[in-house]
């Protein structure tokens, strides 16, 4: 299906103006794999299924919110645009960044299209691309991880810098932050993970969290009293309900079913 022919089917869909949602997708039948979002008179839609050509964008008519918020924006960071290297290949191309992502429970967040994740063939790295917190079609920088015990810093970041790696569903209402992004994948089934990456918090990060109605701080073990340093930022910021998460482990080496143990389990002995 050619673009016009596209656009007709996500125009028929008749998606209020200023919203951001998942369904199943027309073209591909995947299962909520279709995003579509209408902000500032613009529709953009994209399919997380591998085999599905459904993307595109149809910029409507700008209004004044739409000047408001862009030149607000380019403001506050300078340099975003950020265009994927040559240099990352696709995940099946590399033997050790498929064997990272199955060890550290991110595979069923990549095979489900929840994680951009691939392999940069130049550096050595597995990487997880970071989506702009709007416009998830967009993807403003990456995380890698270095697959060699040579390669140094052992995360490098690509891109902006300011934006968090994030890994969830649209229908999630917790969100859990955590050290880096093999936790962030590894929760993303049962909450949305966000990855801060040893760095503080920061205006980004708040931002983006205030759509959740219930945060998780789950850290290192070892970082805990900076878990409750960032749940308290977290609560100054207006954000009341946060809790640090105690963790016997760093939350890549469970799987789903005890991530959901982990959470839901909790949640059904406080009711
Ligand atoms: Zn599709």
């Amino acid at each position: 299906m050619n673009y016009k022919q596209q656009l007709e089917v996500i125009q028929g869909l008749f998606i209020p103006p200023d919203t951001a949602m998942r369904l199943d997708c027309p073209f591909c039948n995947g299962k909520n794999t279709l995003s579509v979002d209408t902000m500032h008179n613009n529709i953009n839609w994209y399919c997380f299924h591998a085999s599905c050509s459904a993307k595109g964008k149809y910029r409507g008519e700008k209004n004044m919110d739409y000047v408001n918020s862009t030149f607000k924006k380019k403001e506050e960071n300078s340099d975003t645009e950020f265009i994927v290297p040559d240099s990352f290949k696709i995940l099946d191309s590399n033997d050790k960044a498929k064997k990272y992502i199955h060890k550290n429970n991110c595979w069923e967040a990549w095979s489900w299209g929840r994680a951009d994740i691939k392999y940069d063939v130049k550096q050595d790295r597995v990487v997880f691309l970071i989506r702009d917190n709007e416009d998830p079609t967009t993807f403003v920088g990456a995380v890698g991880r270095a697959l060699n015990s040579i390669t140094y810093p052992k995360w490098y970041m690509y891109g902006n810098k300011d934006v968090p790696f994030k890994c969830g569903l649209e229908e999630h209402k917790e969100a859990i932050i955590v050290e880096d992004c093999a936790s962030a994948c590894a929760v993303s089934n049962i909450l949305t993970g966000v990855a801060i990456l040893g760095t503080s918090l920061k205006e980004s990060h708040k931002q983006y969290l205030k759509q959740y109605d219930k945060i998780y701080v789950g850290l290192d073990r070892d970082a805990t009293k900076k878990s409750y340093d960032i749940a308290n930022e977290l609560k100054s910021y207006g954000l009341q309900n946060v809790h640090v998460k105690p963790l016997s482990d760093d939350l890549k080496y469970f799987n789903t079913k005890e991530i959901k143990e982990m959470f839901n389990g909790g949640e059904n002995e406080k009711r």
